[in-house]
């Protein structure tokens, strides 16, 4: 049975008259960029977030860049990112022209900690970046305290944790401003790339949709005092969005429904799943694993047609572009990008593939895989479909 890592199909059959009434909105040559249709996405995604601002841009890498912006972030400026994470929030910090100060994880939830924060806190810091991986909320309560002590802003990466909670609040409404991503592959995800932050500051909204977009009356009366950029959310993704965004508990409830039974599934037989802390209600984005097994299980689930991942195989402060003479050991980072395997996690995904995924890791780790003799350099490129 083929399971693949992550399937669209599913989602958009579910929403095919939506779909199609939508396109025959959309081509009418209202606004492409910009517009109402735009406005009304980012109003109903900052309801679901009970903020008070929402400002739509291109990406998730331009809602991080262009909140650390609108904050006056920059040169001479450092700010505080887990190791363990995707690279777009390090991006972000080194395109505004400030610093990445990385730091260790918990061994138990793989995120940052208020400990790692404090310890990483210089007088150069402006910033701390909260990244809830894997859709499960870090405990900004304790990290939004050390920020205050220290005078420092945090914000959210929520790239993974749309719909999630922590203590009953939504991931990006627990801080100044929480950055989203809606990149297809995301649990809310558009057709192309997309991204919003949510802040209840007005101001900050403003500065955000002020470097969000050029400002062409001054441009073109040759007024234009700060460089500008482009990062807005086009229409057709927004239209898109405010479709599935009505989806997005059900799905989200899909993946819990899914995690559960994997757990069930796969109890005792030697993998570990990343632990959620009590408080933190998780959106499932990725439903990852640990085992000392990892290179060997995932080259055997590809034979069996499953299609594993690993959120990240190198870690952020390891990459060559991040990588200083001072970057330090993240022991906990550096130990868990060995170990952890992200299984197939999407809403659509059947109970007879989930139990295809966990009898199959039973068997390997039982030391009985049906295809113990497999070649295992021709099974890489299959594996490494999974990623990204
Ligand atoms: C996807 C992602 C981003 C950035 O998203 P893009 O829309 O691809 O720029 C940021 N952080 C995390 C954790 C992500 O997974």
């Amino acid at each position: 049975m083929r399971v693949p890592f992550f399937d669209l199909a599913p989602m958009h059959d579910e929403l095919r008259e939506d779909l199609d009434r939508l396109w025959a909105r959309v081509s009418h040559p209202e606004s492409f960029v910009g517009g109402e249709t735009v406005e009304r996405f980012e109003s109903q995604w900052a309801e679901y977030n009970s903020r008070s601002c929402c400002v739509g841009t291109d990406s998730g890498t331009s809602a991080v860049e262009l909140t650390l912006a609108a904050l006056g972030v920059g040169a001479g400026d450092e700010v505080i990112v887990p190791g363990n994470t995707f690279t777009a929030c390090a991006e972000a910090v080194t395109t505004v022209g400030a610093k990445p100060v990385f730091v260790d994880v918990d061994p138990s939830t793989l995120l940052m900690t208020s400990a790692g924060v404090g310890a990483a806190i210089t007088p150069r810091t402006a910033a701390v970046i909260v990244v809830h991986l894997y859709g499960q909320p870090a405990n900004v309560d304790a990290i939004g305290e050390v920020a205050s002590v220290a005078g420092i802003a945090m914000i959210e990466d929520a790239s993974h944790a749309h719909g999630a909670t922590w203590q009953g609040r939504p991931a990006g409404s627990l801080s100044l401003a929480g950055c989203f991503s809606f990149h297809p592959g995301k649990n809310l995800g558009s057709f192309g790339d997309g991204g919003a932050v949510v802040t209840n500051d007005f101001d900050l909204a403003r500065k955000i949709r002020l470097v969000r977009k050029r400002d062409r009356v001054r441009q073109l009366s040759g007024n234009s005092s700060i460089p500008g950029t482009n990062r807005r959310l086009d229409a057709f993704q927004a239209a898109i969005l405010s479709v599935k965004l009505k989806r997005l508990d059900a799905w989200n409830a899909a993946r819990t429904r899914a995690v559960n039974r994997y757990r069930m599934a796969l109890a005792g037989c030697g993998v570990e799943f990343v632990a959620t802390d009590p408080r933190a209600c998780s959106s499932h984005h990725l439903a990852v694993v640990q085992t000392d097994h990892r290179d060997r299980l995932r080259q055997l689930l590809a034979v069996e047609g499953i299609s594993a991942g690993v959120h990240y195989p190198v870690p952020c402060h390891r990459q060559p572009a991040f990588e200083a003479e001072s970057t330090p050991r993240l022991p906990v980072t550096e130990r868990a990008a060995q170990r952890i395997l992200s299984l197939p996690m999407f809403p659509h995904l059947t109970d007879e593939q989930i139990d295809w995924v966990a009898g199959t890791i039973r068997r390997v780790l039982d030391g009985v895989p049906r295809v113990a003799s497999a070649n295992v350099a021709e099974l890489r490129p299959l594996a490494r479909m999974a990623e990204g």
